[in-house]
């Protein structure tokens, strides 16, 4: 039942959206297309939030939506969209186009099983794909408006806003459920949990973000439906993982899962630091220091970068695998680098494609050892790093949880910001 929702009842501001989302709803409206702004965006703009980024959905497909703009790029394979860019460098925007997908009931889509070889090769010129379980491997069909707004995972998920008409188009009610700060899934939970596991990564997260009651029918299945999580491959999880942590809710988002058993046996980085046999190191202390701060940064607009947060998260299991490899005679720097690939394998598992990140954290960690260093060209050459704030920053926050001396940190603090002659006084005094 599709329902035409008028701004006296949805209220949404406009003056909260955003110009270039509007150009690029209007540009596809004008070319004869149906399109809307759609998901996060609008459920964000009726609770009267400033949405952070804006989807659009559209009747054109890919190619269609390519030739409308001039900086446009398809990408995605198992799920294709658009990319619509405007601007450059730091300041550059990217608009998400997608085409209204068919909602396929999983029985009747082609099936394939065995595996990861044969799914890979069934996989070629199929554009929707199910493994065994249910789960949805591709999702490429397009379809009417209706069966787009049912293939979304929850109510407040699936509402479609036109900004020329200011209508909100409400196929499942998802403007109640807004209004009551409910997560319902749409269509029957335990089905729509096999499609696509992630969804209860999803919910918790939606949950602790929102501050929004997870619907029981929704709530019930989740534990049973937990392993579901374990055919997710690894790099979907970790970039979940990512997203958990980064919604500026994430001491709520950790609470959250613990609430619905999931803490443990779902993510090996929580694993890592949850770990029972190792928790009186100090580590919960530390964690939530870091993602309160995390917390905070989002609250105020800033920039959190995910190196330092998961450098954070994984710390503790770094430290007490050097220190095992030092008991047994490595010395201090080999035994800091063997630790790090330790904890890359067990924790994050294939890095490949995430070069960036996993040198970002290592670096972090390996500078920690030399802060302790305070000769002249030691100090000179630390300060000088390109990273050197990260490496800082991290040693202050080991300071104020007690782990590294509150001194040593200060007097980083002033020799990064001294003049010549400063600093040749704090190498002096630290001699
Ligand atoms: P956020 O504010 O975190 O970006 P969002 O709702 O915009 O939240 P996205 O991951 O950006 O979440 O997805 C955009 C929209 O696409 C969702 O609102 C939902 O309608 C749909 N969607 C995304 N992932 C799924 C999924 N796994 N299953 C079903 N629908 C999904
Ligand atoms: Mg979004």
């Amino acid at each position: 039942r599709r329902v035409e929702v008028p701004a006296s009842v949805h209220r949404i501001d406009p003056s909260l959206l955003d110009d270039r989302a509007v150009k690029v709803v209007t540009t596809l409206q004008d070319a004869g297309f149906e399109a809307y702004i759609v998901g996060g965006a609008v459920r964000d703009l009726l609770l009267g939030h400033r949405p952070k980024d804006f989807d659009v959905a559209t009747n054109a497909t890919p190619e269609q939506v390519k030739g409308l703009f001039r900086r446009a790029f398809i990408i995605g394979r198992r799920f294709r969209i658009v990319h619509v860019v405007h601007g450059r460098g730091r300041e550059h925007e990217v608009i998400e186009v997608s085409t209204f997908r068919a909602y396929l009931d999983p029985a009747a889509a082609e099936q394939v099983e065995g595996n990861e070889k044969t799914s890979r090769a069934a996989l070629a010129d199929k554009s929707h794909v199910v493994d065994a379980s249910g789960r949805v491997l591709r999702d490429n069909v397009w379809g009417p408006q209706d069966e787009d707004a049912a293939r979304r995972d929850f109510t407040v998920n699936a509402l479609y806003y036109d900004p020329r008409r200011r209508i909100v188009v409400d196929y499942h009610d998802g403007i109640a459920d807004a209004r009551a700060r409910v997560l319902r899934m749409i269509g029957d939970p335990v089905t729509r949990y096999r499609e696509d596991p992630v969804r209860i990564i999803r919910v918790v997260r939606f949950a602790a973000k929102l501050g929004f009651e997870i619907e029981p029918g929704t709530r019930e299945p989740i534990r049973a439906c937990a392993e579901l999580l374990s055919a997710v491959p690894a790099s979907r999880m970790f970039d979940e993982m990512i997203k958990l942590l980064q919604t500026g809710h994430s001491l709520a988002s950790l609470e959250e899962l613990r609430k619905q058993g999931l803490h443990s046996g779902i993510f090996p980085i929580l694993d890592a630091v949850l770990d029972d046999a190792h928790r009186h190191d100090g580590r919960e202390q530390f964690i939530q220091r870091a993602l309160a701060d995390t917390d905070r940064r989002v609250g105020e607009s800033k920039p959190v970068a995910p190196s330092f947060m998961l450098a954070c998260m994984l710390w503790h299991d770094v430290v007490r695998r050097a220190d095992e490899l030092r008991a047994r005679g490595e010395p201090p720097v080999p035994a800091l680098q063997q630790a790090i690939d330790a904890v890359f394998d067990a924790r994050i598992g294939d890095i490949s494609g995430r070069g960036k990140l996993a040198a970002d954290m290592r670096e972090i960690w390996m500078m920690q050892p030399r802060f302790e260093r305070r000769t002249p060209s030691a100090a000179l050459s630390l300060a000088a790093q390109p990273r050197f704030r990260a490496g800082f920053d991290f040693l202050r926050l080991r300071a104020d949880t007690g782990e590294a001396d509150a001194d040593l940190a200060h007097w980083w603090e002033r020799f990064s910001t001294a003049d010549d002659s400063l600093r040749e006084t704090l190498l002096a005094e630290a001699r």
